[in-house]
């Protein structure tokens, strides 16, 4: 087999790659997917018991998270700051059970405000879709809610600065799975130095809540540039699916 390419880089910040034909390549990683379901790689059960949580245990999850971005809105914590257009806070479900997380913001999640509405968002899209999933159904948010300029990776600073948002939306979240995007969310989440291809195919406790499993994979943009660990994301993926079906659906959200 031939190496790999690097993991995303402080160059391109895993975000926003400009790949030679990016639509090709989401629509070949559809198609394999595709391909692979109807092989028979479709046993990912759908979770029986798709949490339905309280009325009223989601409305104050939501009331509490939309204070929460409102503070974020206004932070001045760590300079990121200054470059921001938009703070990318994270958006889904009120009450997921499957939270994506990945680094920070691009250059079009900076402009619009929503985290993954890039090339690697579309991917994402397309990867939730394969697990049987809605976007909606999901949460989406990132380890640092303002672009790192250049779409550098954020340094330990801004990383430490900005994680208490990250632990409350956890908090307020309460997924029963984490999938983490890419080596710099994952080594934040997992408190870790190790590289991503050593950390994925594995599956975690949360350190702050080891009732979260905690399952790393590769980074959408990082799928961009090398589609060939598309059949790894699709076992991680499948795990995902494996460990939400195992999770308690009716996990207590008071
Ligand atoms: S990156 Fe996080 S800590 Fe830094 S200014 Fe933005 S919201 Fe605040």
């Amino acid at each position: 087999m031939s190496p790999a390419p690097p993991e995303p880089s402080a160059a391109t910040g895993g975000r926003d790659p400009a790949p030679a034909d990016p639509e090709r390549l989401l629509r070949a990683l559809e198609l394999a997917l595709q391909a692979e379901a109807a092989a028979g790689i479709d046993a990912v059960p759908v979770p029986a018991g798709r949490r339905q949580p309280r009325a009223g245990a989601t409305q104050d999850a939501g009331a509490a998270l939309a204070a929460l971005q409102a503070a974020v809105a206004a932070c001045t914590r760590c300079g990121l700051c200054r470059s921001r257009t938009h703070t990318v806070f994270g958006e889904g479900s009120a009450a997921p059970r499957l939270l994506f997380i990945g680094e920070g913001p691009g250059g079009e999640e900076d402009r619009t405000g929503r985290p993954f509405v890039g090339p690697a968002g579309r991917l994402l899209d397309r990867i939730i879709a394969a697990a049987r999933l809605r976007r909606e159904e999901v949460y989406i948010a990132n380890i640092v809610k303002c672009r790192p300029p250049g779409n550098r990776t954020p340094t330990p600073d801004e990383v430490e600065a900005c994680l208490p948002y990250l632990r409350e939306q956890i908090r307020l979240l309460r997924p029963a799975v984490i999938c983490t995007l890419g080596a710099p969310a994952t080594r934040s989440i997992l408190a870790t130095a190790q590289g991503i291809t050593r950390l994925r195919g594995q599956a975690f406790a949360f350190p702050e809540d080891p009732s979260i499993v905690v399952i790393p994979t590769y980074h959408p943009a990082y799928l961009l540039r090398a589609p060939e660990r598309k059949r790894e994301t699709w076992q991680d993926i499948q795990r995902v699916m494996r460990e939400l079906d195992r999770a308690r659906p009716d996990r207590d959200r008071a």
